[in-house]
């Protein structure tokens, strides 16, 4: 166990509770798979309180003034913004990441807040002509109602972030469940929020086991939206369960983003981005850029500038301000990387970089580059979630399209050309959500983050943030 983690409650009704009687579930450090900390699992009882808090605290939540909300919320963001060095340790300790990444992400944390509390003073409606004379079509935003939302451990703060802040913007109360892997991180952005001023029972953080946990909340005709962050078969099964109570969802799933590189691309700029893209937390990031189709006439160069980069970075504790990779954040995805390469390699693959674990304790895996993967691989089909790019080489710009949008998910994808009609053709007809055109980064708060197809819907982020957590009410009057 570690001192210098932070101790673990449930946040329920304003109220902090330990563990007591409860049952506990151990907290790993991923450097080293040794427990740092125990973590108090909610019981039926907990998930009944924490209901009813979100339930009673609604109807005062959604009449405080737009203006007192944003207030709240802007304090909450100055509040992580002060301590977002105390935030990053826990975040790296739970989960690996490098310091200076898990600092950024709560400084990202603060951004997010204080865009959404600026965004709940704008949940405008409109008033449109009416045929008959005297009449008044009033459009009007009102809050869903209670939210209940999962999130899982990649992000472990800016992904709990764009849920609650966007909800707590538009007058919602939320019951929220982190990933048990990585808790400390969402329960700092709770203590802000309380610290802040947040009335009891707007926000309540529950931990347990998922599937029991969604399926009593979703159930709960409390519940008027769920938002859930992970993979495609979990999203799945949660719309399935959503669709008994017919609440609404957002669901930001899977993804296995294309990159297509043109022989007019500046190759040097590409592959430094794609690189800093795809090792940042490991290549745990949905968004993160995996299948690369490169133009015959620049795959090798591509491959010989970005694994040179990948090449250089140096893998260790996230704690360490040498670390450029962190370790996976858990065996499953070890694991994972073991059985996908061993795949690809028997399927054809050249290995450019990498390929194998580091050391035997702790989850660090060395950044891995394969070439001219082939289909039939499954690393081709199946998200890796790690810190691995694959290559296949083009000719013909329609044919890398087609192998671009084979796959079911739509979630991100890039493009590098110096040509701005090919830029078009190629964003016109990427099956994605989010496209970067010699450019990486897509995850400002105020953009729309979301996918399509098998990827999930709605959006998080940009105005759409808001408009998820929004009924609309028309009101005619005479
Ligand atoms: P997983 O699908 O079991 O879990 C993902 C997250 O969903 C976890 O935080 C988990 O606690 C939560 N979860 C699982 N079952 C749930 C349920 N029934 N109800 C509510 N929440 C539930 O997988 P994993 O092993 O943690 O990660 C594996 C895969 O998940 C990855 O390969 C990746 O494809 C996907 N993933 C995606 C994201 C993302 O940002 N979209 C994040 C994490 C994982």
């Amino acid at each position: 166990m570690s001192d210098d983690y932070p101790d673990l409650h449930l946040f329920i009704a304003g109220e902090w509770r330990v563990a007591g009687n409860r049952d506990v579930l151990p907290v790993l450090d991923p450097t080293s798979n040794q427990p740092v900390a125990e973590l108090p699992v909610a019981t039926r009882q907990d998930l009944d309180d924490a209901l009813a808090a979100a339930q009673a605290a609604f109807p005062a939540w959604r009449d405080t003034p737009a203006y007192d909300r944003a207030r709240i919320l802007r304090r909450a963001g100055d509040l992580m913004r002060e301590r977002a060095g105390r935030i990053g340790r826990a975040t790296t300790m739970e989960q690996g990441k490098p310091l200076a990444e898990s600092t950024a992400e709560a400084l990202a944390c603060a951004d997010i807040f204080d865009w959404f509390a600026e965004e709940a003073r704008r949940a405008y409606g409109r008033i449109v002509p009416s045929k008959q004379p005297g009449v008044r079509h009033n459009v009007i935003k009102e809050p869903v109602g209670p939210v209940a939302a999962f999130t899982p451990w990649n992000f472990p703060t800016t992904i709990p972030s764009r849920k609650m802040a966007a909800a707590l913007a538009a007058g919602c109360t939320v019951i929220i469940k982190p990933a048990e892997e990585t808790p400390a991180s969402c329960l700092e952005l709770a203590r802000a929020l309380d610290d802040a001023g947040l009335p009891k029972g707007v926000l309540n953080v529950v931990f347990g086991h998922p599937a029991e946990i969604s399926e009593h909340l979703i159930a709960s005709p409390v519940i008027k939206k769920m938002s859930f962050t992970g993979s495609t078969a979990v999203g799945k099964h949660l719309s399935r369960l959503a669709a008994e109570t017919l609440t609404k969802t957002t669901m930001e799933l899977g993804g296995h983003a294309p990159v297509i590189v043109m022989d007019d691309a500046d190759i040097d700029k590409a592959a430094a981005m794609m690189a800093r893209s795809k090792y940042r937390n490991a290549g745990q990031i949905c968004i993160t850029p995996t299948r690369f189709y490169l133009h015959e006439a620049i795959h090798d160069a591509f491959v010989e500038k970005f694994a040179a980069i990948a090449g250089g970075l140096t893998v260790g504790n996230g704690l360490d301000p040498e670390t450029g990779m962190g370790p996976l954040a858990n065996t499953r995805r070890l694991d994972a990387m073991e059985a996908l390469i061993g795949n690809a390699r028997e399927a054809g693959a050249g290995l450019r970089l990498g390929g194998e674990r580091i050391g035997n304790a702790g989850n660090f895996w060395a950044p891995t580059v394969l070439t001219d993967v082939p289909d039939s691989a499954d690393i081709m089909s199946v998200e890796p979630f790690g810190p691995v790019a694959v290559t296949q080489r083009f000719s013909d710009l329609d044919a890398a399209i087609r192998e671009a949008n084979r796959l079911p998910y739509g979630l991100s994808a890039y493009a590098f050309t110096a040509s701005g009609a090919t830029a078009m053709e190629i964003s016109d007809r990427l099956e994605a959500g989010m496209i970067g055109v010699n450019f990486a980064v897509l995850t400002g708060p105020e953009t729309p983050f979301g996918g399509i197809k098998d990827s999930g819907h709605g959006s998080e982020g940009g105005i759409e943030g808001l408009e998820g957590f929004l009924n609309t009410k028309y009101v005619a009057q005479a």
